[in-house]
């Protein structure tokens, strides 16, 4: 979680990072000894707990993560933060879609199939993502929120001005991937079923195809419900023509399309035309797609099932072109924030488009299509203990809020508190 590697946190006495490489013999005697170590993210600490998850080399990693049910009690600078309803789409989610367990396995609900009955034609109504179209089942993810707490919780949707020109798809794959361990559908690891093309290297090409196909293994067994299904998350390149049918290119992958048959492909271009249109007028931005995909015996992959979100050119989501302005205002004013996310909310549903983290009190920014919404998004900044700042559109786009002149940082090192530095250097996001 790469958000969360400068995250300051209080373990026996001593401040340590939670990404730092030397930090994990501290983390490691801590865990056995089953001490809580405290996020300094607030004066009096936020209790979390240290969760031992595989590492995606082969060996073990001590991981801090919030307590169930804490997300909102942290500062909203910090990695462990999770806006309650109203502010964004997460509040409704944890708990009940996305259970976070104190042995650091976090549980996720999907409420679409990931095996597939061989005999069983694809019902037309389960082949699209219904979030935006109907009200999605809190209890169960659609895939666009799988999408958008893989996002989150890899720390791609908050930014900060050192992170300019640093993200790519190296460095996005990279934390998604990272972000990923420790989730678990049922009693298996995600990682499993997810497959995050790496970069391609074209002198590379024959050892990545054969990562690629034994990534690609658990779609020719079947499971209890059928054949396995595959999660992809990749980059759009383009949705084309192909021999039969169309076929939907990602990039990083030149050698494997993933074909969408011809009814996937009209609910596709329906359901998604906002996405599809802002990323034709975004040539600088990113179409990303999650799709559920089967492979057949020759090794063709097909796409059950798929969900699109657009992200600008610093990978940051955004829903419209409002959204996009405000996103690219915060970005040139070199200002600290957090985008929300809307998972399983039904599009249109007043949520806070950002969290700026660098005023005094931390400020949801609302983009509100009627002005009949202030009084909602008002009540709901206010709850969350956040100010307001809002933008209804048809009128001139208010001024930011000031920065604090103190940039709040969650930084609770303390004179004399031994304070680890990273040795590894990690792209930094
Ligand atoms: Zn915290």
């Amino acid at each position: 979680m790469a958000h969360s590697e400068e995250q300051a946190l209080r373990v026996n006495g001593r401040v340590v990072r939670q990404g730092d490489q030397e930090a994990q013999p501290e983390l490691a005697t801590a865990h056995d000894d089953r001490v809580r170590p405290l996020c300094m993210c607030q004066r009096d600490g936020v209790a979390m707990y240290i969760a031992r998850i595989p590492d995606p080399d082969g060996g073990m990693r001590y991981v801090v993560k919030r307590m169930p049910d804490t997300g909102p009690l942290h500062a909203p600078q910090c990695a462990s933060y999770v806006p309650p309803p109203g502010i964004s789409g997460f509040g409704q989610l944890l708990g009940t879609a996305i259970s976070e367990g104190p042995d650091g396995r976090t549980a996720l609900r999907l409420g679409f199939p990931m095996d597939m009955l061989d005999w069983a034609a694809p019902t037309p109504t389960a082949m699209v993502d219904p979030s935006g179209s109907v009200q999605a089942d809190p209890s169960r993810l659609t895939l666009r929120a799988v999408l958008h707490y893989l996002w989150h919780e890899a720390g791609l949707a908050s930014w900060t001005p050192a992170m300019a020109g640093k993200r790519n798809w190296r460095v996005v794959s990279w934390h998604l991937r990272q972000a990923a361990q420790g989730m678990y559908l049922r009693s298996r690891p995600l990682t499993d079923r997810l497959f995050v093309p790496e970069p391609f290297q074209a002198e590379r090409k024959a050892e990545i195809t054969a990562r690629r196909l034994a990534a690609w293994a658990p779609a020719q067994t079947s499971g209890a419900h059928g054949r396995k299904l595959m999660m992809l998350v990749g980059e759009v390149k383009a949705i084309e023509a192909a021999r039969y049918g169309r076929q939907l290119v990602i990039k990083h992958l030149p050698d494997a399309p993933f074909m969408l048959d011809d009814r996937l492909h009209v609910r596709l271009t329906w359901r998604f035309a906002a996405e599809l249109d802002l990323w034709q007028s975004d040539p600088d931005g990113h179409l990303i797609a999650i799709s559920t995909f089967a492979v057949g015996r020759g090794g063709l992959a097909t796409v059950e099932e798929i969900s699109l979100v657009t992200v600008d050119r610093h990978w940051l989501p955004y829903e419209t072109e409002a959204d996009r302005m405000l996103v690219e205002l915060a970005v040139e004013q070199r200002r600290r924030f957090t985008k929300s996310l809307r998972c399983n909310l039904t599009d249109g549903l007043p949520i806070a488009s950002l969290t700026l983290t660098d005023t005094t009190v931390a400020t949801a920014a609302f983009v509100l299509a009627e002005a009949t919404q202030v009084p909602e998004a008002e009540d709901a900044a206010a709850a969350a203990g956040l100010d307001a700042w809002i933008w209804a559109l048809g009128s001139p786009i208010p001024r930011l809020p000031d920065r604090s002149r103190v940039t709040a940082t969650p930084d609770g090192a303390d004179r004399g508190a031994v304070v680890y530095r990273r040795r590894q250097l990690r792209a930094s996001l």
